[in-house]
């Protein structure tokens, strides 16, 4: 119902638009201009801004509707105002359109922020194969069985050497074979693989280890012995 008479208003608007349009073109044709004192030029302008000051009875707007030369006033200040309302919704459109520029580059910052943090403590995996690793103590082990680790964040799955036993074990990081300066170490039960191996999987935090040559030590909980292989931090 509301829709029918919107309609029915905006149709009797257009034509009370063209009519007024008919008007003023005649009007402006005619080259008449109205008797008596053309109005100031402020009155215009309150009359091209559709002022609420300004009166429809007043006789200087009957005046101004019928004469050539205030109606050319009118509307060139009509014309005016109209610029300067698409200046103004063009540089409110350019004020918005920065403000979503400022806002996505913030946004994109802000993401760019949070991923490296991300990165920064995203947990590296990697195995550590001491199979065939000597399980003797005291015995050197030997250059193939040295093993790398980045200095972050490490899940280290770790193969444990042959003959080894199931169980509890501590992992450590020390900078010698003497368990001295412990950068890093974790305990973890080792459980027999499908290929029948002993490994288990621990938790090294090596970010603030710097880089350079290390112990890697195993120690089973019951045998209290401790094995070291060479390690590199990278
Ligand atoms: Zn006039």
């Amino acid at each position: 119902m509301r829709l029918t008479w919107r309609r029915v208003g905006r149709a009797e608007d257009r034509f009370e638009k063209w009519l007024a349009k008919q008007h003023q073109e005649a009007v402006l044709d005619s080259g008449v201009t109205a008797p008596g004192h053309c109005p100031d030029e402020a009155f215009l302008r309150d009359l091209a801004h559709k002022s609420s000051r300004v009166s429809l009875t007043d006789p200087r707007v009957h005046h101004a509707a019928s004469c050539n030369k205030c109606l050319t006033l009118l509307k060139a200040l009509r014309e005016e105002i109209h610029s300067s309302r698409e200046k103004l919704v063009l540089t409110l459109a350019a004020a918005t359109c920065l403000v979503a520029v400022v806002a996505l580059t913030v946004v994109n910052r802000s993401r760019v922020r949070q991923r490296s943090s991300e990165v920064s403590v995203t947990t590296v995996f990697e195995t550590v194969n001491l199979w065939d690793a000597s399980t003797l103590r005291g015995q050197q082990p030997g250059p193939l069985q040295s093993v790398s680790l980045p200095a972050g964040l490490v899940r280290v799955k770790i193969v444990l050497p042959r003959f080894s036993e199931s169980g509890r074990y501590e992992v450590a990081v020390t900078r010698d074979q003497a368990g001295n300066a412990v950068q890093a170490h974790g305990i973890a039960t080792a459980a027999t693989d499908s290929e029948g191996r002993e490994e288990l999987s621990v938790d090294l935090d090596l970010r603030n280890a710097e880089k350079g040559p290390y112990f890697l030590s195993t120690t089973h909980e019951q045998d209290q012995a401790s094995y070291y292989y060479p390690l590199e931090i990278k």
